[in-house]
């Protein structure tokens, strides 16, 4: 039970919260591009303007200068996902290296290695090419609130070592040299495979790069129809259309182009709040001096970090699924979740107790069973695609975008034969059934965080190597 004076100061801090991401309240935004409105040809046609869509136009252009590429999003680039996550930055190309060594132990230090390049990788492009992401090089710390989470953390902190990555473990007395909040037990910073950076940031850099290699870029182009003809692929939106030889699909939560994608992707709602900035004597409270970026150890899990003006992102835990995978801009907003990820924020630091919030939202995340994506092309390999992402994208969409190309145009390398590119999850069953499914799970990974044992519907799951740990 929440007392009647907790639940009034819930209510006062979220009450002049703005309901837009904090990251798209930016005064450097750029305008949107002028929509499509005549009839095109194009050599590559990409399919959503959010990172995955952007590096992949960006990737195509820099292989290949020649190609003509444009980009046609629905709204405007970098305004759905891309534009209103947590900005971790993470190496992994499996929703963590615990999934890479059970599923694909043959090649999961292969994937370690190529995701830790990708992400260096992401922050030489973002030098190169100017982009202010307000990148910073501060690694992840996983905290352990409940004693069964620990293991979680001994395990990491092996794991780590093995891999030769810097990891410092601080049990329940160290960590607040790190992080004050009389809920840690224990901590694991992982020091080198994660960053923390503003995602909207990056991709309207992103999308400002991709137009000085002369990519065209239309905003507010939704795509309603696709189609071949002869070798091509027509696109059609409501004032325009495109031909184009080959088309990359980018559109994550969204309703796919391709039927068959949508029996792999349920778009699943994530929420935020950002709080008013600290104050310098707020920030020595709470210490902080490193910037990790924090995630707690649990199945249901909050993601938390400062931002470069000091406020406190912090969302997660609720993931809410809507029947028959509904999207739209109506589910951004959920009282109950907020007021719930209130709730958490002051437990886990009530020295904050008078900071306010300053912005709530949502955004959906496209969640498929095995947690990290899959890739696939159809219509004799014009058109390519990548989804599944599960709320992991931010640095995995720049190698989605090597895999696309490589698909796209043929090649043949140490990527395109990996066992991750090559295979699928398994599909989710089709409504009713699946929104059961979604919310089986759900209530069983909250048990098992309380009890900290997986029941019989996760260990069947996990059997069948649908098993979700955090
Ligand atoms: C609240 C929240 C927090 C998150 N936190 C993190 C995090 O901290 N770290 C992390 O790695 N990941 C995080 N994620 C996930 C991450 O944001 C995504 O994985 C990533 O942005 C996916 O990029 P994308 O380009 O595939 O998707 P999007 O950014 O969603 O872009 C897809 C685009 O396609 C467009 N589109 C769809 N259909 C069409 C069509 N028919 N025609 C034209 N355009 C179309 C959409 O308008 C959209 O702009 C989070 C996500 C959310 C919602």
């Amino acid at each position: 039970m929440v007392s009647r004076s907790k639940q009034v100061r819930i209510r006062e801090s979220l009450a002049d919260a703005k309901t837009i991401p904090v990251w798209l309240d930016d005064p450097s935004a750029p305008e949107p591009r002028e929509p499509l409105k005549s009839h095109r040809t194009f050599d590559l046609a990409v399919v959503g303007g959010g990172f995955h869509g952007l590096w992949t136009a960006l990737t195509a252009k820099e292989r290949s200068p020649e190609l003509s590429v444009c980009v046609l999003e629905a709204e405007v680039c970098g305004g759905a996902a891309s534009g209103r996550n947590g900005g971790f930055a993470a190496s992994t190309l499996t929703h963590g290296p615990g999934i890479a060594f059970d599923r694909y132990p043959a090649e999961a230090e292969k994937l370690e290695r190529l995701g830790l390049e990708n992400l260096r990788g992401l922050k030489t492009d973002a030098d190169r090419w100017g982009i202010d992401c307000q990148l910073e090089e501060s690694g992840e710390l996983e905290v352990a609130t409940r004693e069964h989470e620990i293991v979680n953390l001994l395990e990491g902190a092996d794991l780590e070592r093995r891999l030769g990555r810097e990891a410092a473990y601080f049990d329940s007395e160290a960590i607040a040299s790190q992080i004050r909040s009389p809920t840690y037990i224990a901590g694991l910073w992982r020091k080198d495979s994660t960053y923390m950076l503003n995602p909207a940031r990056l991709a309207w850099g992103l999308a400002r790069t991709a137009e000085e290699m002369g990519v065209e870029i239309f905003d507010y182009t939704q795509v309603t129809s696709l189609q071949s003809d002869g070798p091509d692929m027509v696109l059609g939106s409501r004032y325009g259309s495109v031909r184009a030889q080959r088309v990359a699909l980018c559109t994550n939560a969204f309703p796919p182009l391709v039927k068959r994608i949508a029996a792999y992707v349920v778009p699943v709602y994530d929420y935020a709040l950002a709080t008013e900035p600290l104050t310098p004597e707020q920030m020595k409270e709470v210490g902080w001096a490193s910037r990790q970026g924090v995630g707690d150890s649990s199945n249901l899990f909050h993601y938390y970090r400062l931002t470069a003006e000091n406020r406190i992102l912090w969302g997660g835990y609720d993931a809410i699924y809507h029947f028959g995978g509904k999207v739209g801009h109506e589910f951004e907003q959920r009282k109950a979740t907020f007021d719930l990820l209130a709730r958490h924020f002051y437990a886990t630091f009530p020295q904050l107790r008078e900071v306010g919030f300053d912005y709530s939202w949502g955004g959906a995340i496209d969640t498929c069973s095995r947690f990290f994506p899959f890739f696939g092309s159809t219509n004799r390999g014009a058109v390519t695609y990548a989804a599944g992402f599960t709320g992991l994208g931010v640095a995995s969409t720049r190698f989605a975008a090597r895999v696309m190309n490589e698909m796209m145009f043929g090649d043949k390398t140490e990527i395109s034969s990996l066992e991750l590119v090559r295979s699928r999850p398994l599909p989710f069953p089709p409504e009713p059934m699946r929104y059961g499914v979604i919310q089986a799970t759900r209530a069983s990974l909250a048990g098992a965080d309380r009890r900290g044992r997986r029941n019989a519907w996760l260990r069947l799951l996990d059997r069948i190597g649908l098993g979700f740990e955090s």
